[in-house]
């Protein structure tokens, strides 16, 4: 049995990993969950997998979940219990998927404990990319990227020589509102901006992809997954999200990875460590619509963002963690509808470049930084 823990477990990529490891019975056991809310969906993954820890970061879903009065798994009551249960039992693999730059330190954790991280949450590679790679170096931990570009990158680069290497492209489908200008997605509603035409995934992710923002922290992460000069990235607008991403030679040719817009992938190759010959499918010769492959460069007037990248990765310290806490506090705003669509670039425009520039060397100093940012923006 391997042991497996999971931190985001009911959302899209944890329930996503569960229908995998439902098809795969017998196989794992599970340690620890950790989501904020939804203790209901937790009461039935619960029930059915039966973890020996659950954590809520929301104390009232805690208190709600109690409630249920289940003997068999243990309500870690503080984040510190909760850390210490992770210290103290390793397990074999751990689901990285939580949907912010919130409890990164469980990234940390995952990437120093010798097993398996199965990383989803890029915002951590955004915020402290560099000692995640780090400690998962010096601590033997593979990381298996559970991003649908970074996991073709990956495969793409496996066995290469990176000298040969000219350019990495990672695709984006450019969201519902591919074609529009920045002047014409400003008034963009909630609705049409989580219409994702190709995937489906959380509603943050979700408007991330709605304002390239997500591919712009993909850049960051591929950066430090694969240690690749940000000189040798770039991103390319394909609108089906059936390649995705290429790598260019210093020959001039290049390899594309191609397959369904389907998480399947890199989630069942993280728990299993092989392809997964059960799926054997795709859809690209289904129709003749199927071979319509389109690439077209990103949009100029997003590139304001790329600076942004340049800026995170060139100058570390808390770059990463300003990018990051800026488009979370963006987005909330914006699902909790106060903020237009436009106003998450006004925001990062207007607040990026004025919060002070400090190094973080402990990862306690994360989340004292990003209180203060997010005090900052509370008073702007
Ligand atoms: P969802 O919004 O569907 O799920 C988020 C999960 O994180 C839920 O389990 C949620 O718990 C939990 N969570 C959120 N905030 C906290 C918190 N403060 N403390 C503890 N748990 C918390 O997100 P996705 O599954 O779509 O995305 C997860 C990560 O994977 C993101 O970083 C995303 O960028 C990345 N990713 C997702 C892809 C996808 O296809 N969905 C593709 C590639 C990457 P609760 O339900 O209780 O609120
Ligand atoms: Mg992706």
């Amino acid at each position: 049995m391997r042991v497996v823990s999971i931190f985001g477990v009911t959302g899209s990529i944890g329930s996503q990993a569960l229908d995998f490891i439902r098809s795969h019975n017998g196989i794992f056991s599970f340690h620890t969950f950790v989501c904020d809310k939804n203790f209901k969906l937790a009461k039935d993954l619960v029930d059915e997998f039966q973890p020996k820890y659950i954590y809520f970061s929301d104390k009232i879903a805690s208190e709600e979940f109690l409630k249920f009065k289940i003997s068999s798994t243990v309500v870690l009551q503080s984040f510190t219990e909760l850390k210490n249960v992770l210290l103290s039992e390793k397990s074999d693999i751990y689901l990285s998927a939580i949907s912010s730059s919130n409890l990164l330190e469980l990234t940390s954790l995952a990437a120093s404990s010798g097993g398996k991280l199965l990383l989803a949450n890029k915002e951590s590679l955004v915020v402290m990319g560099e000692q995640i790679l780090n400690m998962s170096k010096q601590n033997k931990t593979e990381i298996i990227p559970i991003d649908s570009e970074h996991y073709s990158v990956m495969n793409l680069l496996r066995n290469k020589n990176p000298r040969d290497v000219k350019k990495v492209y990672l695709t984006a489908s450019g969201g519902p509102f591919l074609n529009n200008s920045i002047q014409e997605v400003a008034d963009k509603s909630l609705e049409e901006a989580l219409k994702h035409p190709t995937w489906e995934m959380g509603k943050k992710i979700t408007i991330d992809s709605a304002t390239l923002i997500n591919k712009c922290f993909e850049i960051i992460e591929a950066h430090y997954l694969f240690n690749i000069p940000l000189e040798k990235l770039d991103i390319l607008i394909h609108p089906q999200s059936k390649i995705h991403a290429l790598v260019e030679y210093m020959d001039g040719s290049i390899d594309a990875n191609i397959s369904d817009a389907d998480m399947i992938y890199p989630i069942s190759y993280g728990f299993l460590g092989t392809i997964n010959y059960e799926l054997g499918k795709n859809e690209l010769f289904s129709s003749p619509k199927g071979l319509d492959l389109n690439l077209v460069p990103f949009p100029e007037d997003r590139k304001f963002l790329i600076d942004i990248v340049k800026d995170v990765i060139t100058n570390k310290g808390n770059r990463g963690l300003v990018f990051s806490t800026i488009n979370d506090f963006a987005v909330r705003k914006f699902l909790e509808r106060k903020i237009g669509f436009g106003e998450i670039y006004q925001l990062l425009i207007k607040n990026y470049s004025k919060v002070e520039k400090k190094q973080l060397l402990a990862i306690e100093d994360i989340e004292i930084n990003r209180s203060e940012i997010i005090n900052f923006l509370q008073k702007t």
